[in-house]
């Protein structure tokens, strides 16, 4: 089979090479140039240089398929990781890397799979005859294929003109900013909730500290979008004032602990999104091309999902392109099993996002509807029976309905009037005003200069 595969981010590279390694014949191909010896500008992916943890089915999916691949960033340094989850003991975590580390890994492991060629252009369309999808235009030249994966994540847009909006989510009124440290020679690292990161939930934002490999890693904080002063964190004076604030990060960044190794990063707002294969036309797939990974289903990094859900989705659609010869009849079986293997991951984040906005902004907990999944693993605090129900939410072994039993429990929690503490650091407003007397001070050094 010729395959064409738009995109060579990790869902194009680990679908690609695998099909290679099957025996078939791809091309992929991305915009973006493959990665330099130093920076690696990726324009194609906004979040590429942001934080990013990796959960265990990474590793798994890789282990499985494309064994050459894991050795790969195993040995570009990336840190495999054990969690205690409650109800299930010791289980594999996933494992510390920055983004850059793990998508080298993957593309210079991928340039060696036989049959697989990655090609740098920019895929304006796709070509369709009879009803059918059967290639894609790169830079105005056709590329014939018995089968289009597109690949291209959560801002492409190659395929709109066959390919139906998205049926759920949008902009979940965060947004973000981030940094990339690493640890001094000998220094231990900061406060963590688990061995992937530190979460903080303070009065009306949140902060995390993702670990990476060796020493590095990335402080992240995440604010209601609606909250324009908090856009000037990206400059430098008040990300590093807000650092000093927050005691959690301040521990984490102290100079004594830590450099940091890139500017701020701006974010911007983040998204829940999910897009099943269905046509503009109406029909269930469009046949000869189906979309995979960010495509597909897209959620906010609070819970660094989306490599994962990308790769589970990667295997199934393998495991149906094993089972079907004709490549174009493999798309409504997928879209079946990402109706109920992916879409209960966006619902479940599309509800909890908007309600921690909602209480950033002051609310309550709401009790009048069922509580959102954030706030039943909080009230595990308080009710030890709910601890046991929980693991499977968090590996992602089970769907968020895992949940379902105990959400009775989490509401008795609430109903006594208990409400999850805060980290303790500066209000929402607080932070504010720490942020304008940091830009104050920076313009006038400026001014003085
Ligand atoms: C801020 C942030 C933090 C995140 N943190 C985590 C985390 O901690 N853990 C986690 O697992 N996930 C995380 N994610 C999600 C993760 O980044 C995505 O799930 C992952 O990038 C999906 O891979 P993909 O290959 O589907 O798409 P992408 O990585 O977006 O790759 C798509 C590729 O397609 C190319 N492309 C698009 N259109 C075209 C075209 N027309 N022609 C040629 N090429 C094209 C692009 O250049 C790009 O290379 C995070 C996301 C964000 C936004």
């Amino acid at each position: 089979m010729r395959v064409a595969i738009i995109g060579a981010g990790p869902a194009g590279l680990f679908v690609g090479s695998a099909l290679a390694l099957r025996g078939h014949e791809v091309v992929a191909v991305d915009r973006d140039s493959r990665p330099p010896p130093g920076h690696w500008a990726r324009p194609g992916v906004m979040q590429f240089h942001h934080a990013h943890g990796f959960r265990p089915q990474v590793g798994l999916a890789l282990k499985r398929e494309w064994p050459q691949a894991l050795d790969a960033w195993l040995a570009a340094g990336a840190e495999p990781i054990e969690f205690d989850v409650p109800g299930m003991g010791l289980v594999r975590a996933g494992h510390r890397s920055r983004r850059d580390t793990f998508e080298r890994a993957l593309r210079t492991a991928a340039e060696r799979v036989p049959g697989l060629t990655i090609g740098k252009g920019h895929v304006d369309d796709v070509v369709s005859s009879a009803g059918r999808v059967r290639g894609i235009v790169v830079d105005g030249s056709p590329v014939a294929a018995d089968l289009v994966v597109d690949a291209s994540g959560r801002s492409g847009h190659s395929v709109d003109a066959l390919r139906a909006p998205a049926s759920l989510g949008g902009p979940c009124g965060m947004a973000y900013v981030d940094r990339q440290y690493r640890l001094l020679e000998g220094a231990e690292p900061g406060p963590m909730s688990n061995p992937l990161a530190w979460q903080g939930d303070f009065d009306g934002y949140q902060v995390l500290v993702f670990l990476h490999e060796q020493g590095h890693f990335s402080v992240v904080l995440v604010r209601p979008t609606a909250d324009a002063a908090l856009k000037d964190l990206r400059h430098r004076a008040a990300f590093e004032a807000a650092c000093r604030a927050i005691p959690g990060l301040a521990a984490w960044t102290d100079p004594e602990r830590a450099v940091p190794v890139t500017d701020v990063l701006p974010g911007g707002p983040l998204r829940n999104t999910y897009r099943g294969q269905r046509g503009r036309d109406g029909r269930p797939c469009i046949p000869g091309l189906v979309s995979v990974g960010d495509a597909v289903a897209t959620t906010t990094p609070i819970f660094g999902r989306g490599v994962a859900t990308t790769f589970v989705q990667a295997l199934q659609l393998l495991s149906l392109l094993d089972g079907e010869p004709d490549p174009a009849l493999v798309g409504e079986p997928f879209d079946a099993w990402c109706g109920d293997n992916m879409l209960p991951w966006v619902a479940d984040h599309v509800e909890m996002d908007r309600d921690v906005v909602r209480r950033w902004e002051g609310g309550d907990v709401d009790l009048t509807r069922r509580l959102p999944s954030d706030l039943i693993l909080a009230a595990a605090r308080r009710d030890p029976r709910i601890g046991p129900a929980t693991g499977g939410y968090f590996s992602m072994l089970e769907l968020p309905a895992c949940l379902d039993p105990v959400e009775p429990l989490a509401r008795a929690v609430y109903e006594t009037g208990w409400r999850p503490e805060f980290t303790p650091g500066p209000t929402r407003g607080e932070l504010r005003d720490v942020v304008a007397g940091a830009l104050r001070k920076d313009e006038r050094t400026a001014s003085r200069a």
